[in-house]
């Protein structure tokens, strides 16, 4: 048996093992491929879980070196959707039964903005009786106002890591208070005390980043015993400080090829958590999502942001569906899905099966 194949038969990979894995040719590449998906089908089945993504609001109090929206980005217009409008996009969501929707937005820690999620968490659940389940990525909170969004029904928080190397998070962020490694690793454990299912993930093909990093983010989500995961390639945005260095980075094409590996090799680590097929991937390549799932996810988010606000929603460039409507785009992604060999989980509520054991249920 050659060395691949020995690397992943083992019980549980190394970093030394990650490292190789994460360096393979194409052809080895393979193999991880083929277990991927195996173990896909074993623990998870064929089912591909629906999250309406709600971009709420593009308004940002922090400044990340990478992002599009960061407060220090004059170029696009700032907007909060309306009430009115992130329940229409809810009972889209709900009356199609996707089950969950995801409302996202830049970070904000003021008074009127912890209201106003409190106060559409609350319609949200009146609406759909309590059936749609609602996932925020609203970025570092205090233990107060996750419990507030908690009780008020969330049921799932995403807060990526961004990157686990400390070093590397100093140099991707600017280097004060409120962009703190450390704070951020302590809200996604108040999150986990809260009593969230929590979801992390990380950027792949960032400048400065290395191969023993990624392995570093694997090892990461593995001790943090995470619920669910979202991933993908970084794609440089040419109003942001990091744009100076896009001559360093991977090629567009291995950047996809690396965030397709890391998905397959978490699905190998981390059996039954939730891995999201992300927008990011779709961007560098038209089928990016599917090929995720194909290698091991099981979470796609179908764009339900009215198409007038997607012009300032630009995390990064060239990011797709910017002229698709809710409906043409879930026509497009059930087609996709069918393509990629999956089906819906329409109606169910499609929780990580890591987190009901980790809850004993
Ligand atoms: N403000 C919240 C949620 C919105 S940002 C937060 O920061 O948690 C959501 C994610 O977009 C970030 O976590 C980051 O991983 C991703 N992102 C931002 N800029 C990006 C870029 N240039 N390329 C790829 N992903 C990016
Ligand atoms: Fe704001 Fe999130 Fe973008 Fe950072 S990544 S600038 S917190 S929207």
């Amino acid at each position: 048996m050659d060395e691949i194949d020995d690397i992943l038969n083992k019980e549980s990979f190394s970093k030394e093992d990650l490292v190789r894995l994460l360096s393979t040719n194409e052809e080895e590449s393979r193999k991880i491929y083929e277990k991927s998906k195996a173990v896909k089908a074993e623990q998870i089945g064929r089912k591909v879980y629906f999250r309406g993504l709600i971009e709420y609001s593009n308004y940002c109090s922090k400044n990340c070196l990478y992002c599009g929206i960061r407060a220090g980005n004059s170029r696009y217009i700032r907007y909060q959707m309306p009430d009115e409008e992130v329940l229409e996009a809810a009972k889209y969501a709900y009356d199609n039964k996707f089950a969950s929707i995801v409302i996202q937005s830049g970070e904000r820690n003021d008074r009127k903005f912890i209201d106003s999620i409190e106060k559409l968490l609350k319609e949200i659940h009146r609406m759909s009786d309590g059936k749609l389940h609602v996932t925020l990525s609203l970025g570092e909170q205090t233990e107060k106002t996750y419990q507030r969004w908690f009780t008020a029904g969330a049921h799932r928080y995403l807060l990526r890591i961004e990157v686990s190397n400390p070093v590397l998070y100093s140099k991707l962020h600017p280097n004060d208070k409120h962009h703190d490694y450390y704070e951020r690793l302590e809200a996604l454990r108040r999150l986990r005390k809260v009593g969230y299912q929590v979801g992390t993930g990380v950027m792949i093909g960032l400048p400065f980043q290395t191969i023993p990093d990624l392995a570093d983010d694997l090892i990461f989500f593995r001790d943090f015993d995470i619920d669910m995961a979202g991933m993908g390639p970084y794609i440089e945005h040419q109003d942001t400080p990091l744009y100076q260095f896009r001559n360093e980075l991977l090629p567009l094409h291995d950047r996809f090829l690396l965030s397709l590996k890391m998905v397959a090799l978490l699905r190998i680590m981390m059996k039954d958590i939730n891995i999201a097929a992300t927008t990011a991937m779709q961007t560098i390549d038209p089928q990016g999502r599917e090929k995720a799932l194909l290698v091991g996810a099981n979470v796609i988010m179908p764009n339900l942001t009215p198409v007038k606000y997607r012009q300032n929603y630009l995390l990064y460039e060239n990011k797709p569906c910017l002229d698709e409507n809710a409906e043409e785009c879930n026509s497009c992604l059930e087609a996709r899905i069918a393509m990629a060999g999956d089906e819906i989980g329409y109606g169910e509520w499609g929780d990580s099966r890591h987190y009901k054991k980790r809850m004993g249920s």
